[in-house]
């Protein structure tokens, strides 16, 4: 399984070199394209953490479910509104459901 990005909604995060997915993706799986577009370097890689789904800022990337844990083609994306995540949660059947984690832990990756 793996990440999708949408082109269209990535705007690179703008001008910055590392962009917000590319700096929270453990395995350093991400890079942008001479077009400022997010990119995933190897797919068979990335192991849906959906640590860069939850910090896109502009919801640009959605992760699908693994078939271990019922997904078959659904897709999971995240709204992060500061202290809560909203995530739309997407199957095959069209269906449509939003759900809210509130009072999120933060995690200083400088430490
Ligand atoms: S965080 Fe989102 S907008 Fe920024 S480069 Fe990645 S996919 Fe594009
Ligand atoms: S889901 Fe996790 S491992 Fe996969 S590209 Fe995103 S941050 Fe990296």
């Amino acid at each position: 399984m793996t990440v999708r990005i949408d082109k269209k909604l990535c705007n690179g995060c703008g001008n910055k070199d590392e962009s917000c997915c590319m700096r929270i993706c453990p395995g350093n799986l991400l890079y942008k394209t001479k077009n400022n577009k997010a990119e995933i370097r190897d797919k068979a890689d990335c192991w849906d953490c959906a640590a860069c789904v939850k910090e896109c800022p502009r919801q640009a990337i959605e992760v699908y479910l693994p078939v271990e844990i019922g997904g078959r083609g659904s897709t999971l994306k995240a709204k992060d509104l500061g202290n809560e995540i909203v995530w739309t949660l997407k199957t095959q059947d069209g269906s449509v459901e939003e759900f809210t984690i509130r009072n999120k832990l933060w995690f200083n990756w400088n430490l």
